[in-house]
């Protein structure tokens, strides 16, 4: 038996999965091979996040790309704490009761988006069901102290679904980030297994509203494949998220954190991932990313800038 320990606190990361049997952790393809940590700018990143006390998905995900992005100086920071209120079967996310929010926090964000002098700022969070809002307005003030410091940043928002927290997702559209990000992560049928406290529909209903409420923002979401979903129904997301009028959709592998995480189905080769860039583009997105290491974040700088190009190109009278 593995049980997982958050090393610094010898506490399960997920104690909601202490009970699930061993799965065994699969043996990556050739075709998965990523950048190793430790160049002097992925250690300066890591300086600044620390000094300034940050949390990062790039880290408390497990992230394959922290070598590359890290030495790029790129991350992606997660605000509201490090503890996640859901317990998603793919994540890696520590789980349990969140501490209260750091009041300071978009500040500290601010300050270091400035300091790493970043053209374009991803910032997500953990889920915070506990708080009345879902954190929508922390996810506001973020921004605008990112806006403050650095008005020449362009900012994407990785954002929770905001489940039952009337009014919240109104309050992060209304700070005005460029790029709304919200990931269905899986098809339909899955959810109850690897997205029990989330809903398929909730999530697709949320992008379709940042659209209603401002059709000017950029709406990105993203899945992962592996998990054992069909081709069609993966085809099927593609038309789900078309007919939401989201932008831009990222596709990549799923990875298994850990043995007590959901078990990969399989790896899906490259040319696969190519086929599926292939049909959403036909399908009428803007911006496609789809490879076995891409994330909702990974590159996220350059393709905001083809982003903006294909919609500038596509308002072009023929
Ligand atoms: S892909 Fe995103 S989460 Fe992963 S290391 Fe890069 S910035 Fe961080």
């Amino acid at each position: 038996m593995v049980t997982v320990l958050d090393t610094l606190k010898a506490r399960p990361r997920h104690p909601e999965k202490a009970h699930k049997p061993d799965t065994p952790i699969l043996r990556k393809p050739d075709w998965i091979r990523v950048k190793a940590p430790g160049s002097a700018v992925y250690n300066e990143t890591r300086a600044i996040v620390r000094e300034n006390r940050l949390v990062t998905v790039c880290e408390e995900a497990g992230c394959p790309n922290i070598g590359e992005c890290w030495s790029k100086k790129h991350a992606t920071f997660m605000i509201m704490g490090d503890t996640c209120t859901r317990a998603c079967a793919f994540c890696n996310v520590k789980t349990g009761l969140p501490e209260a929010l750091d009041r300071a926090e978009p500040e500290k964000v601010a300050d270091a988006i400035a300091r790493m002098g970043l053209s374009h700022a991803v910032i997500t969070s953990v889920d915070r069901d506990d708080l009345a809002d879902g954190g929508a307005d922390h996810f506001a003030q973020v921004i605008r102290a990112v806006r403050q410091q650095s008005p020449s940043t362009t900012i994407e928002v990785l954002t929770p679904d905001f489940l039952r927290k009337e009014g919240a997702l109104e309050q992060v559209v209304e700070a005005r980030p460029d790029v709304f990000n919200h990931n269905l992560e899986t098809v339909p049928s899955l959810y109850l297994r690897i997205r029990p406290g989330a809903r398929y529909f909730h999530s697709l209903r949320l992008l379709q509203r940042v659209k209603e409420l401002d059709p000017q923002m950029f709406t990105k979401s993203g899945i992962m494949v592996g998990l054992g979903e069909t081709r069609d129904q993966v085809l099927q997301v593609m038309d789900d998220m078309r007919s939401a009028d989201i932008d831009f959709i990222t596709i990549g592998q799923y990875l298994q954190p850990s043995r007590k995480h959901a078990a990969i189905d399989r790896f899906v080769p490259p040319d696969e991932f190519k086929s599926y860039e292939t049909i959403a583009y036909a399908k009428g997105f803007l911006m496609v990313a789809a490879s076995p290491l891409t994330r909702s974040s990974h590159h996220a700088g350059d393709d905001f800038a083809r982003l903006r190009a294909a919609r500038a190109a596509k308002a072009k009278p023929e």
